[in-house]
């Protein structure tokens, strides 16, 4: 027994070490993968379920890492966020969502009716300046204030809660759309929900998973959720939809849009736009 607790501690070690390694080296090159523009912005559908077409999209950001290749958000983000690389991190992919809406318009003129999503993390919507640079990028780039969604999530509600809800407001007098992104995953928005001057409300992947099997109780959580936000005027968008099943059960449930491998994964620019 020893033995094998001396050997699984020494796994643990290492690992331990390996990862917090990986680490140091991650927030060192994020720094230089903005300089160097190794960045890459993906961009999920997402679709009206009454009428079944995209009416926006969601942009979801990647690195391009030159030895570890395309990396995913939960690789380096957590980093960004605690080193506040995640604020310049945050204006590089609000003014590149917003020039790509605009490149795919020169392409396109259908893509005029279509919304844009940005993720928008804690120290972005504290940051005194977030306001003003996305007042000056979207007359940079000329788009209309309420084609940006920003999506906003519980945990960027925590820390300095007032100044979260002054930055909201503000942008939405500015035009932007404002969604709750991940309602209900953490635990503190139902408290502040009826202050927050949102738009819209985003059902987590988690709550849709199990829908339309034999459990009833995903379906009644979801039905809840979904009635709780028409009653406080917001827009419906379940997030993760991957069967038939789950679209269905949706449409049943009223829910207005819906993302999800079931239509696309995240595409590039020029797959998102054919
Ligand atoms: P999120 O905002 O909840 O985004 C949804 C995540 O679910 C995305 O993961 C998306 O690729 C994935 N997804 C979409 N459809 C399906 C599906 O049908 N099945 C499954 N299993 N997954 C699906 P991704 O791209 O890895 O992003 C993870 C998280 O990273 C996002 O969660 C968001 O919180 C954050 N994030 C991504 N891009 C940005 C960004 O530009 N800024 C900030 N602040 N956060 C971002
Ligand atoms: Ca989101
Ligand atoms: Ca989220
Ligand atoms: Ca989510």
């Amino acid at each position: 027994v020893k033995e094998t607790g001396r050997a699984g501690a020494a796994v643990f070690d290492d690992q331990m070490q390996r990862k917090a390694t990986q680490r140091m080296a991650t927030k060192t090159h994020l720094g230089g993968a903005l300089r160097r523009n190794e960045l890459r912005l993906r961009f999920q559908p997402i679709m009206d379920l009454r009428t079944d077409a995209p009416v926006g999209f969601e942009a979801l950001v990647r690195w391009e890492h030159p030895q570890r290749g395309l990396l995913s958000p939960s690789e380096f983000l957590p980093v960004a966020e605690e080193s506040g690389l995640i604020v310049d991190l945050g204006r590089w992919v609000l003014e590149n969502a917003l020039r790509q809406l605009r490149d795919w318009e020169s392409r396109l003129p259908d893509v005029r009716d279509l919304s844009i999503a940005v993720n928008v993390s804690t120290r972005q919507l504290q940051d005194p300046g977030c306001i003003s640079f996305t007042e000056e990028t979207l007359a940079l780039t000329g788009v209309d204030p309420r084609r940006l969604h920003l999506e906003i999530t519980e945990t960027t509600l925590m820390g300095d809660v007032e100044a979260a809800i002054r930055h909201m407001t503000q942008a939405a007098e500015l035009g932007v759309r404002l969604g709750i992104d991940d309602f209900w995953v953490g635990h503190s928005s139902l408290s502040y929900l009826h202050r927050l001057p949102a738009h819209t409300l985003k059902i987590d992947k988690s709550f849709i998973q199990d829908l339309g099997g034999t459990e009833t109780r995903p379906t009644l959580i979801v039905e809840t959720i979904i009635r709780l936000a028409h009653a406080l005027g917001l827009d419906v968008i379940a997030e993760g939809v991957e069967t038939e099943t789950q679209r269905a059960e949706l449409c049943r449930l009223g829910s207005d849009k819906a993302q999800g491998y079931l239509w696309a994964r995240p595409l590039s620019p020029d797959d998102a736009l054919a």
